[in-house]
């Protein structure tokens, strides 16, 4: 009867394990009718964004790049990426006829202390590095692309403030800094007689190198360590910052949808929680819900929880109340694992979170809360996606502007270029993405949309966007 009594109790225990996931498989669920409604929501919140970033959720910050390169552009340029996770410098030679003849391209990741730290360390840090990569390059650039992936309002294609850091930067002295001026003048302070000849987001530099190989890229995607849109609108949609357009008559626009908070999409309790831990608290909502540095935090959450209901997990539990323990690299492998003894499940425990011996049911279990959080960070993606669409008027509905076909009446093409790990490394995100597009936009309309992984996006269309700034221009969108 003692072992009845164990069994029992074990049983019970297991239980309230299979409760938490049942929960979670509830408040993460996102059906398709309540995505469309997330769509809608953020397309709206777009179209008040134009008129006014204080009226909206999303700050449509006009870019001033109203020219993408066309294919013409020819010359050495060098870039600077600064991303979530790390630096990139860049040397492109491009030749006519959209070819890149030769690029090299050097990653350095960024250090905890220069992210806290004080502008003045972090600038001279991106500028004494590239010297030392230009200084191995050869000087023969003519003009600096700069990747900045965090929202700046522009003065121009040149110059522009940052307005506020996410995933998880907080420079706190550079908030309200013109962040172009401060590289202009580290690479002063560090003798490089180079100068930012464009300024932009990474999603921008992304769609300039999917539009050079494209032209009906419309609109471009990040979704890595942070999330983030851009896209090419006219400017009569535009009503706000008049000044800031040109009459080449397009201006691209960055969405800056991490700060947009669907309200279809309740926050969990384990949303909420990390609220609370991560260094930007409380905002950038949807971000929190797609990117790279917080899906493995939200997942380490549920096993917290799970270990503190039951003893699935064993004793031993300590690690899983360490914060940000768990990648989101991880949690990738964890529920790409399509082993019968889901052994790497196992290995990223023990070694990971210090959990050792767990037993198969429970790697099932882990496996399946990856999942979740993946499927509902991927199909807010595609949401997103879907929203950029619908503002244009390509989603075959008449929510948009106006509805944009093509002579034959077949909706026209749209290509959307992609860059950042979460979509080009994580092929169950991918497909979930892929497949939620489809979901909400119907088999013909999806058949018009392309989307394009574009590799070094950010870096590399920072060079061509400094290519086409730095030479004649009537290359407009
Ligand atoms: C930033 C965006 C950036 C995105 C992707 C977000 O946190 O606010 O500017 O494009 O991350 O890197």
């Amino acid at each position: 009867t003692a072992m009845v009594a164990r069994r029992v109790v074990a049983w019970r225990r297991w239980l309230r394990a299979m409760a938490v996931l049942r929960d979670v498989e509830e408040s993460f669920a996102t059906p398709t009718e309540r995505l469309q409604r997330v769509v809608n929501s953020l397309a709206v919140e777009m179209f008040a964004g134009l008129a006014s970033e204080d009226a909206s959720k999303v700050r449509m910050l006009l870019t001033c790049v109203d020219s993408l390169p066309d294919g013409s552009e020819e010359g050495i340029y060098y870039a600077v990426d600064i991303g979530g996770t790390g630096f990139r410098f860049l040397k492109v030679q491009l030749g006519p006829g959209s070819t890149i003849i030769n690029q090299k391209i050097e990653r350095q990741p960024v250090k905890k202390e220069l992210m806290e730290g004080t502008s003045e360390d972090f600038f001279n840090s991106i500028a004494s590095t590239l010297k030392n990569f230009i200084e191995r390059e050869g000087d023969e650039g003519r003009a600096l692309g700069f990747t900045f992936s965090f929202p700046v309002r522009q003065f121009s294609i040149t110059s522009g403030s940052l307005i506020r850091w996410t995933k998880e930067f907080s420079i706190e002295d550079a908030i309200g800094q013109d962040v172009a001026q401060c590289l202009n003048e580290a690479l002063e302070r560090n003798g490089l007689n180079l100068k930012v000849n464009a300024l932009m987001n990474n999603t921008v530099g992304t769609l300039a190198l999917g539009h050079y190989y494209d032209e009906d890229t419309i609109a471009a995607v990040i979704i890595g360590a942070g999330t983030n849109a851009c896209y090419i609108e006219r400017n009569e949609a535009i009503t706000k910052c008049q000044c800031l357009l040109t009459n080449s008559g397009q201006t691209v626009v960055n969405v800056e949808w991490g700060s947009f908070r669907p309200p279809q999409i309740p926050l969990t309790p384990y949303d909420i929680c990390f609220y609370n831990e991560t260094t930007n608290y409380y905002d950038q909502g949807f971000e929190k819900m797609i990117s790279g540095v917080y899906l493995g935090e939200i997942a380490r959450l549920v096993f917290h929880k799970m270990a503190q209901e039951s003893d699935v997990f064993g004793t031993d539990v300590d690690g899983l109340a360490i914060p940000f323990i768990l990648s989101t690299p991880c949690l990738a492998a964890i529920r790409e694992d399509d082993s019968l003894d889901l052994k790497e499940v196992g290995s990223i425990l023990e070694e990971q979170l210090k959990i050792h011996n767990v037993p198969l049911k429970t790697r099932r279990l882990v496996q399946r809360v990856c999942d979740i959080i993946t499927q509902r960070a991927a199909r807010l993606a595609a949401a997103g996606i879907v929203a950029i669409l619908q503002k244009l008027g390509r989603d075959g509905t008449l929510c948009g502007t106006t509805r944009v076909r093509s002579m034959t009446g077949v909706p026209k093409r749209s290509a959307i270029a992609i860059d950042g790990c979460l979509y080009k490394e994580y092929s169950v995100f991918r497909e979930y993405l892929n497949e939620a597009v489809l979901e909400i936009l119907g088999e013909e309309i999806a058949a018009t949309v392309v989307l394009k992984v574009v590799e070094e996006g950010s870096g590399m269309g920072a060079a061509l966007i400094a290519a086409t700034y730095s030479s004649t221009r009537n290359n407009s969108i």
